[in-house]
């Protein structure tokens, strides 16, 4: 499989391209499909595997055009640690150059006087860890209920952290209509709770 092969936006292929990727990975070729047919992704996934452009590339995509509204992200990514925020929003920032689509980076240890800007300006992307998003939330500064598609990744490390409790929290908070990725390195039984949970028929990829 070549990445063209892949029905990707013509914006988000030329980034690729640029940043040398020659074929997808597996869980890339595997994902890919099923997320830009609309299906939930359940990816059974360790860090170096791609996974991250496995979610990125089709979330692009799928929120083409469209604009955001203040304060109403239209995706969410949550990660367990500041550092893997960071690291999805670069890898964001690559892939996502050709187009007008706009990110807010929340993760805690900063003040949330910019982060508000952003939110209130309006994002496409928003990139959290969970305990800083929910704290934006509390504030009454966030909307959630216009996301489209949700993120989960390092769902096992969520897990050692204690982060479960706020990822169902949000889960519950975004509309039962959305697009779902859930990415975990092992399938904990809380693990596998969750997903049974909150995922929508969805395709299960191990690599
Ligand atoms: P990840 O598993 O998402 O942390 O990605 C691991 C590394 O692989 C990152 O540095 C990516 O830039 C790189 N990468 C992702 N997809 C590809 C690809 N299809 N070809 C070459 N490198 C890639």
């Amino acid at each position: 499989t070549k990445f063209s092969d892949l029905a990707l936006d013509p914006r988000v292929l030329k980034a690729v391209a640029e940043a040398g990727y020659e074929s997808p990975t597996p869980i890339q070729e595997q994902a890919i499909p099923h997320a830009l047919e609309g299906r939930d992704v359940l990816g059974i996934a360790q860090t170096g595997t791609g996974k991250t452009a496995s979610f990125t590339l089709p979330m692009i995509t799928l929120l083409g055009k469209g604009r955001a509204r203040a304060r109403m992200p239209r995706s969410l990514v949550l990660a367990p640690t500041r550092e893997l925020a960071a690291q999805v929003a670069e890898n964001f920032e690559i892939y996502a150059k050709y187009t007008k689509l706009t990110k807010a980076l929340l993760i805690g240890g900063v003040a949330f006087g910019e982060q508000d800007k952003l939110i209130d300006r309006g994002v496409d992307v928003l990139i959290a860890t969970p305990g800083r998003l929910l704290d934006h939330f509390e504030r009454g500064k966030l909307l959630l209920q216009g996301v489209q598609i949700m993120v989960v990744d390092e769902a096992d490390r969520m897990l050692d952290m204690g982060f479960i409790p706020d990822i169902e929290r949000i889960f519950s908070l975004t509309p039962f209509t959305r697009q779902t990725f859930f990415y975990s390195a092992t399938m904990a039984p809380e693990i596998e709770r969750i997903t049974n949970t909150f995922l929508s028929a969805a395709v299960k990829i191990e690599v």
